[in-house]
C-alpha cells in the first residue's frame, strides 16, 4: 500500500500536463487523490494497530536483497563478466582499448590483485602481461605455483590514461564486480600488490610499506599485501622483501589445503 503511494507519485510527475489533467478529472481530481491518499493512510494505520493487537509488534524487511552476492548463490566468473557487460560505469571506459576482467583459476587458492591495466594489458585485455606482469610471473614461480594456478586481476579493470592512479569515484564503480569475482572464488589468500589494491581492499589509508608481510582478515580471506611487481622493477632492492612474504604466502597455503566447499 505504500509502495502504491509512492508510486502514484511518481506516476503523476511522469505525465505531462495535458494526460495529467486527464488523469486527475478521471479519478475526480486532486482533492479526491488527497481523499483516497489519506483514506489509504486511515486503513493502514488501522491493520497496524489490529496487527499490534495480535501481537505482531514487527514486520520483516523486504524478501529483496540489495543487489549483491550472498555467499550462499554460487554464480560463475562467467556472469559476473557478462553482468559487467560492455561497461560504461565510469570515465575510464572512453580511453581504454579493452576491460582486463582478470584471468586464472576459479578455484584458486591464491588471488594476487593489483592496481590497473598499463597499456600491454588494454591491449591484450589480460592482466599482468607486460614487464611488470614477467616479474609477476617470477614471483608466482617462486613458490612453486603456475600462473594458471591462481587468479590474477586488478582493482579497476581498465587502464587509466597514461597510467595515472586510479581515482576514487574509478574504485567505487568498479569495486562490486571485484568483490563478486573475490565471492566466486573464495580464495584463502589473497596478495594486494602495491598501495592502490592494499588500501582498497583493507579499506585503509596506511602505507604499503606498513602493511606489507602482515596478514589481515578480508572475511575468512587472509590478505596479505606486498610491494607491486612495477615498484619492484624501479627498486630492485626490495625484492627481498617481497621474498620474505611470499614465503609467508607458501605457508599458509600448505596449513590452509583447498576449502571443500564453495
Ligand atoms: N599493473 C597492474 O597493477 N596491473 C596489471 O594488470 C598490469 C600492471
Amino acid at each position: 500500500m505504500i509502495l502504491f503511494l509512492f508510486r502514484q507519485e511518481d506516476f503523476l510527475h511522469s505525465l505531462t500536463t495535458e494526460v495529467k489533467k486527464d488523469y486527475l478529472n478521471s479519478i475526480g481530481g486532486i482533492d479526491s487523490m488527497d481523499e483516497n491518499r489519506n483514506e489509504m493512510i486511515g486503513d493502514l494505520k488501522n491493520y497496524l494497530e489490529y496487527l499490534k493487537g495480535m501481537g505482531i509488534v514487527s514486520l520483516p524487511a523486504s524478501e529483496i536483497k540489495p543487489d549483491e552476492l550472498s555467499p550462499s548463490r554460487i554464480i560463475t566468473l562467467e556472469e559476473v563478466r557478462k553482468e559487467l557487460g560492455d561497461c560504461t560505469r565510469c570515465k575510464l571506459h572512453r580511453t581504454r582499448r579493452t576491460i582486463v576482467f582478470g584471468e586464472g583459476n576459479e578455484r584458486a587458492t591464491l588471488m594476487f590483485i593489483g592496481e590497473g591495466p598499463g597499456y600491454d594489458e588494454d591491449v591484450q585485455g589480460r592482466p599482468f602481461v607486460g614487464k611488470a606482469g614477467q616479474l609477476l610471473t617470477k614471483i608466482i614461480e617462486s613458490i612453486n605455483l603456475r600462473r594458471d594456478e591462481v587468479y590474477i586481476a586488478n582493482i579497476v579493470k581498465c587502464r587509466p590514461p597514461q597510467n595515472r592512479n586510479p581515482e576514487p569515484d574509478e574504485i567505487r564503480s568498479c569495486n562490486p564486480f571485484l568483490m563478486k569475482q573475490i565471492r566466486v572464488i573464495h580464495p584463502r589468500i589473497i596478495c594486494a600488490l602495491g598501495t592502490f589494491s592494499a588500501q582498497t581492499l583493507l579499506e585503509t589509508d596506511a602505507k604499503i610499506s606498513a602493511l606489507r608481510g602482515k596478514s589481515f582478515d578480508l572475511e575468512d580471506i587472509k590478505v596479505i599485501p606486498t610491494y607491486h611487481p612495477a615498484f619492484l622493477l624501479r627498486n630492485p632492492e626490495r625484492k627481498r622483501e617481497v621474498w620474505e612474504d611470499m614465503k609467508k604466502i607458501a605457508e599458509l597455503i600448505k596449513n590452509a589445503g583447498r576449502r571443500t566447499e564453495h
